[in-house]
C-alpha cells in the first residue's frame, strides 16, 4: 500500500498544503482535519492537529484519489490500516509533506541531525 501512496504523492502531481482554515475548504470535506481538491490537483490538512494525524489524514485523501469509488468508511478503515503498517522511514517520508518547514528544523534538532559544529 505504502509504494501506491509514494508514488500516488510524488507523480500526480498534488501539492499538499498546511491550512488552520479548513472549515472553509470546497471539494470532499472530511470534518477539520483535511480535504481533497482534484480539480486543482491540491489535498489540504489542518496543521492544528497532531503530526502522526496529519500524516494519516494525508494517507486518506491519498485513497481518495486512488480508489475514486471507496466510500468514506472503507477510506477511512485502510487509511488507518495503513498508517499502523508504516515503517520508521516510510513515516518519515510521509511526515516531511505535512509538516511546516519550524517544526522540521525543530525535529531535526531534537534528533540531532542538524550539524552542531
Ligand atoms: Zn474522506
Amino acid at each position: 500500500m505504502f509504494a501506491k501512496l509514494k508514488k500516488t504523492l510524488l507523480e500526480s502531481g498534488y501539492q499538499v498544503i498546511l491550512t488552520d482554515n479548513v472549515a472553509r475548504g470546497r471539494g470532499k470535506a472530511r470534518g477539520v482535519k483535511g480535504y481533497i481538491v482534484p480539480d486543482d490537483l491540491r489535498i489540504y490538512i489542518n496543521k492544528r492537529i497532531g503530526v502522526n494525524d496529519r500524516v494519516e489524514t494525508l494517507i486518506h485523501e491519498l485513497l481518495h484519489e486512488i480508489y475514486p469509488v471507496w466510500g468514506e468508511q472503507r477510506v477511512n478503515k485502510n487509511a488507518k490500516k495503513a498508517f499502523r503498517d508504516l515503517t520508521v522511514s516510510q513515516l518519515g517520508f510521509l511526515q516531511f509533506f505535512i509538516m511546516a518547514p519550524t517544526e522540521i528544523k525543530q525535529m531535526l534538532k531534537a534528533n540531532h541531525l542538524s550539524p552542531i559544529c
